[in-house]
């Protein structure tokens, strides 16, 4: 067992950012923010500030950012027919998601399923844009709007989307785009502002905040879904309930942060490319998904023939080395990867995700070396134990 372990896991949580960590104690006696107080008008201001911090890391206005309990939940509110614009109701007849969606996307959120068409993505995992543009060409307005869904970039293999395409065409169908920059914030520059999205899914843990609060980002709040959840009429009327101030005041912190460390990104593309120089070392004939695209400078996903990726997560995990395999669901069950299916690399065995963050150095990629070579030597162990006893 090694003595520290090494964490490349940051796509499934980043860990807290001791910025983040200060912020959210800072606001654990904060008062309600709806009361007019002094103490009430102090936790207004947190509020207001984390607001400010997450609008500057999209460029948009700070009253265009919505807080929710996280991306989930942001998606469910967004992923619906039923929109409003002033006082008029505005419906949206169907939704167009990739098959490749994180599952809160591609679930459909409050559309009936039969109103939902999956797009499918090519064996880099990039959106066939063709067979979008033809799809929305055949969207019927008369019985509302179409709403495209999509993530910016994918949370197992790190590729990213042509968003601007993608908005090119739904702008060109008069379609309404919902961005799901979960995965991409923080991570490259996102700016709503210039068209690259009329709806933003953000989620505080990504990006070294604490987990269950999350946002939606509007370029225009002209039009917005029917809320969710309904009641005292905070967040604007658009998300109802006291505001989780300790975990927006740590989203505000973790967005300043993670501002700042979109310079980092080279060096993180670097230790990226070394734990892939490893793979291929190690592992000759493994592959590396996604890798002939443009993709996060965190993320590689990968498969080695003859190794299990759910057997090899545990190994990895006993040699101090937390990873994943597939895709983690939130029962902590690993299930084939929905991902690598559609971009037709079927289910195999499975493939290893590493994914890490400004603080991944040099001794976690040794600790990988290292877990990767035992994961392998045991592997050839057992071939050759396998090949003795059929001889
Ligand atoms: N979208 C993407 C691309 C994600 O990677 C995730 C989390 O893994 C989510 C949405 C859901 O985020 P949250 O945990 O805030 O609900």
């Amino acid at each position: 067992m090694a003595a520290t372990r090494a964490y490349l896991d940051y796509n499934a949580s980043a860990p807290l950012l001791p910025e983040a960590r200060a912020a959210v104690v800072a606001a654990l006696d904060a008062a309600n923010p709806s009361s007019v107080h002094t103490e009430g008008r102090a936790a207004r201001r947190l509020i207001e500030d984390a607001r400010r911090d997450i609008a500057r890391l999209v460029n948009a206005k700070p009253e265009h950012v919505v807080f929710t309990s996280g991306a989930t939940e942001a998606a469910s509110t967004l992923l619906t027919p039923d929109w409003q614009m002033g006082r008029g109701a505005v419906r949206m007849s169907r939704l167009y998601v990739s098959e490749a969606d994180h599952p809160c996307v591609l679930g459909g959120g409050r559309f009936p399923a039969a109103q939902v068409t999956r797009v499918g993505v090519d064996r880099d995992g990039i959106a066939d844009l063709d067979a979008l543009a033809k799809a929305l060409a055949a969207h019927d307005k008369a019985d509302g709007l179409p709403l495209v869904a999509i993530h910016a970039a994918n949370n197992e293999t790190g590729v990213i989307q042509p968003v601007g395409r993608i908005a090119e065409i739904v702008k060109a169908a008069g379609g309404v785009l919902v961005v799901d920059a979960v995965q991409a914030a923080g991570r490259n520059p996102i700016d709503i502002s210039a068209g690259y999205a009329d709806y933003l899914i953000l989620s505080s843990h990504k990006i070294g905040g604490p987990k269950g609060v999350g946002a939606i980002v509007v370029q225009s709040d002209l039009m917005m879904p029917k809320p969710l959840i309904n009641g005292g009429g905070q967040e604007k009327g658009h998300r109802a309930g006291t505001e989780n101030l300790p975990g927006i005041a740590g989203f505000g912190a973790a967005a300043r942060a993670a501002l700042v460390g979109l310079d980092d990104m080279e060096a993180i593309a670097r230790h990226r490319d070394e734990i892939e120089a490893i793979v291929r070392e190690l592992a000759p004939d493994a592959e590396i998904f996604g890798a002939a695209a443009s993709r996060l400078a965190n993320t590689t996903f990968f498969a080695i023939p003859g190794i299990k990726a759910e057997t090899a997560q545990i190994a990895f995990d006993l040699a101090g080395v937390a990873l994943s395999a597939g895709s983690a669901c939130s029962s902590g069950k690993v299930g084939p990867s929905h991902v690598l299916k559609a971009m037709g690399h079927g289910d195999g065995l499975g493939a290893l995700r590493v994914s890490i963050g400004r603080a991944t150095g040099a001794e976690e990629i040794e600790a990988f070396r290292a877990a990767l070579a035992g994961v392998i030597a045991r592997q050839v162990g057992r071939e050759k134990a396998g090949k003795e006893k059929a001889a």
